[in-house]
């Protein structure tokens, strides 16, 4: 019998699903979240809503990582089954919290065309597939484009594709919201708070050491980004990533002029909605020093003079689609780094010989989160493996050497294609 089960069973817990579980005969269980991004605040919400006595640990400040610099397109586009329907999941469960929370989610689908006409039969190919499974697409034509899109001028295209279960959101407003929500259940959020090491007594977790002191802790999920790998090595379990760097303009706010995702390639663009148009224009970054820096480890955008020439290029290419934000002012360009997993896939689960140190690191984080941190919730409190998480566990990793992470292929530098 693993710990957790021995635990419940001689407390005599009744765990289900509900809100207000208790460690009976005790204090409430104590589960530490390390990680202020979208994935830790939905998994602290989660567990603090079950009633669960929840502390997030964030190093920096919320959002501060990977999640605020999101293109947060909420999609489930994937060729793999199981995972599009974890993320076709994920969007319901979006639209669940949406409507206790009011969260502030645009439901106006995507739009991707294409004019090559072999790329066009892709992806008119590859909609009537995802439509047969369930992910609802359909192929447009000029006119009824135009009247989903009015102010997009896409020009001339082969194959126009409507993936209309598909938005975007606010990633820090959203992250926000769900901490704002869990600290009404009783979490605390702590940062700026690095944990620094995690603390056991043989192999059984008693908390983790911190910049602000020690925490006792039952269980402690790492959500921590690609800050993952270093937290998950301190307990020799080897979490691989790729260097998968991107960035985003954003402009200043404009009247509403679109609802969709829209997705040109190399471009892919949004509107916020407080009227900002967020987007990315390429695949490659032209071979010059900054951008061979940036492939090869993490570090802060180079300069004012790059940020603003990427900036204004970025949003120039995007009012050739959108004439409505011809000249629009770059407000800012973000340079983030994707936690992509090395196969793409979420790694979900407990680290293997551990029964208590729970690990949640995935790229397409946006999307999942509502799903993930409803899943978790119910692994952490009933000790069952669901399937739903079958094709991502810790495990598959197992035997892997610890290595630099190493650079994804260069189409994702400064793209949020597909993402
Ligand atoms: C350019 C770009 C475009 C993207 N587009 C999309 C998209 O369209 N759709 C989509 O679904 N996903 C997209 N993603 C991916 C998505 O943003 C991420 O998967 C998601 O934000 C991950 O959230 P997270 O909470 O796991 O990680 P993060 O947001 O990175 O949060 C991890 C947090 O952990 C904190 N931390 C790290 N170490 C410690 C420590 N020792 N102690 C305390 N705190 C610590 C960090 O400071 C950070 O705030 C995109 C990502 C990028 C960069």
């Amino acid at each position: 019998m693993s710990r957790r089960k021995f635990l419940i069973a001689m407390g005599g817990i009744a765990i289900a699903s509900t809100p207000g579980i208790l460690l009976a005969g005790r204090s409430r269980l104590a589960v530490g979240v390390i990680g202020g991004g979208i994935m830790g605040a939905s998994i602290a919400l989660h567990l603090a809503q079950a009633g669960v006595d929840v502390t997030v640990f964030e190093k920096t400040a919320i959002a501060s990582g990977a999640t605020g610099k999101s293109f947060a397109w909420l999609n489930a586009f994937s060729d793999d089954s199981h995972y599009r329907d974890l993320r076709l999941q994920s969007l319901r469960a979006y639209h669940q919290l949406e409507a206790e929370m009011q969260l502030d989610i645009t439901w106006g689908g995507s739009l991707l065309w294409k004019q090559q006409p072999e790329a066009a039969a892709a992806l008119s190919e590859r909609a009537q597939r995802l439509d047969r499974a369930g992910y609802r697409m359909s192929v447009l034509g000029p006119k009824e484009f135009s009247e989903l899109a009015p102010n997009l001028a896409p020009g001339a295209f082969e194959t126009a594709v409507y993936a209309g279960l598909d938005g975007h959101l606010d990633p820090v407003q959203v992250t926000n919201k769900f901490l704002d929500q869990a600290r009404k259940y009783g979490a605390r959020v702590l940062y700026p708070c690095e944990v620094t090491d995690l603390k056991f007594s043989g192999s059984r977790l008693t908390g983790v050491a911190t910049t602000s002191g020690e925490y006792s802790l039952d269980r402690l999920v790492i959500a921590a980004g690609v800050d993952t790998p270093a937290l998950a090595a301190k307990i020799d379990y080897v979490a691989p990533l790729k260097h998968a760097p991107g960035i985003l303009a954003h402009s200043v706010p404009l009247r509403p002029l679109i609802r969709t995702v829209n997705e040109h390639l190399p471009v892919s663009f949004k509107q916020t909605s407080s009227g900002s148009i967020v987007g990315t224009d390429s695949y490659y970054a032209p071979e010059i020093p900054a951008h061979r820096d940036i492939l090869q480890g993490r570090q802060d955008f180079p300069g004012m003079e790059l940020r603003s020439l990427h900036g204004r290029r970025i949003l120039d290419r995007i009012a050739t689609m959108l004439p409505g934000a011809r000249g629009v002012g770059l407000q800012r360009l973000t340079l983030g780094f994707r936690p992509l997993p090395e196969d793409g896939f979420p790694i979900v689960g407990y680290i293997p010989g551990f029964d208590d140190v729970y690990i949640a690191v995935t790229h397409s984080g946006v999307t999942l989160a509502a799903i993930m941190g409803e899943i978790i919730r119910r692994e952490i409190l009933t000790d069952i493996t669901l399937d739903a998480f079958a094709p991502y566990r810790p495990q598959r990793f197992i035997g892997q050497v610890a290595h630099s992470q190493a650079t994804d292929d260069k189409a994702r530098l400064l793209s949020a294609v597909n993402d």
